[in-house]
């Protein structure tokens, strides 16, 4: 397997399980994750950044096996004094946790860009890699549903989904520009490639997508994209995206994934129990089993990735720039 960075889009605990795939195959100081800033809301006078967290989180494996959000062994002493007190308990902070909050916080009323911080805390968790928002701007994701307008987390969260879906806006994304070290990574002249983790493409990417400058940054990257579908067996493997792609009027298909992504993702890896699909998509296609169930499946995942990218790179006559 050839030497060379790797940038990888994710949002929360899909993506999160190929990030950490692709954290623990590649040389230490070679990944970046771009992380989805559309779910970051205000709660309880805190900025909370769910998505980015996960990610943290799970590269310094501390993440909450069970919930697959917030962190392992967490204690709730806060939440149950807050709900003593009458506050807003929907959303669910551990003790360790709010401590990540809390300092956040208070970073960025310092005027601390978000990245900043973000990789900083990365460092003190002995990850590795970097891990940075999309963009340092606020950008939020916005649910259309047949009743109007609800903020992301009041729909995720709170709703728990149930609502009907007519659109998104990524509120902010068009002032918004893709922070540095998000522009440094896909200008490193030793990429390999650009991953899109099998994250809901509605929800966790287009909102990073969505950042004004960001398609034209992947694209001038000048290396393969490559999309891991986040559909198994006509169903996704949890969570709402298959049924916002009904609501949507999507079939819940790969090839409505690709479409989903056109211009944008260069090749697609799906799961073996689809092979059948293979011939129905237009770009390059991998088929290998995708369902990361332990930690062996998720570098086996990220190194057949890796490869096709590879591949792709010496095939279809992409630069590896600065490699041989
Ligand atoms: P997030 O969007 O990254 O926050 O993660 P979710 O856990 O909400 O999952 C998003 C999408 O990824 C869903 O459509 C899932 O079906 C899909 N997904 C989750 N785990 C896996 C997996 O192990 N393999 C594949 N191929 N897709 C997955």
């Amino acid at each position: 397997m050839s030497a060379g960075s790797v940038a990888a889009l994710s949002g929360g605990i899909g993506g999160a399980k190929l990030a950490l795939g692709l954290y623990r195959v590649l040389p230490p100081g070679s990944l970046t994750v771009v992380c989805n800033p559309g779910d970051d809301f205000d709660h309880l006078g805190l900025r909370v950044c769910p998505d980015t967290d996960t990610v943290l989180y799970t590269l310094a494996g501390i993440a909450n096996p069970e919930t697959g959000w917030g962190r392992a062994g967490e204690t709730w002493t806060f939440m149950r004094a807050l709900s003593d007190l009458g506050g807003e308990t929907w959303f669910r902070l551990g003790d360790g946790d709010l401590a990540l909050h809390v300092e956040r916080t208070r970073r960025l009323a310092g005027g601390e860009p978000w990245s900043n911080i973000c990789g900083d805390i990365a460092r003190r968790l002995g990850v590795h890699a970097r891990v940075v928002p999309a963009c340092d701007e606020e950008v939020r994701t916005v649910v259309m549903t047949p009743d109007g307008r609800l903020a992301f987390q009041h729909y995720f969260v709170r709703d728990r989904c149930e609502p009907a879906v007519t659109g998104f806006k990524f509120e902010g994304a068009d002032n918004a520009r893709p922070c540095n070290a998000v522009l440094e990574a896909l200008a490193d002249p030793a990429l390999r490639c650009v991953v899109v983790c099998p994250s809901n493409p509605f929800i966790s990417i287009d909102p990073i997508l969505s950042v004004s400058g960001m398609k034209d940054a992947i694209h001038a990257a000048g290396v393969p994209v490559l999309g891991v579908s986040p559909i198994i067996g006509g169903s996704a493997v949890k969570g709402p995206t298959a049924k916002m792609m009904r609501e949507l009027g999507f079939d819940v298909s790969n090839r409505s994934i690709e479409q989903h992504y056109d211009g944008v993702v260069d090749a697609w890896v799906i799961d073996s129990a689809d092979s059948s699909d293979a011939p129905e998509f237009e770009r390059p296609v991998r088929v290998v089993p995708t369902m990361m169930r332990s930690d062996a499946d998720k570098h086996a995942l990220a190194r057949a990735v890796l490869g096709f990218a590879d591949e792709l790179r010496s095939r279809m006559g992409w630069s590896h720039r600065g490699m041989p």
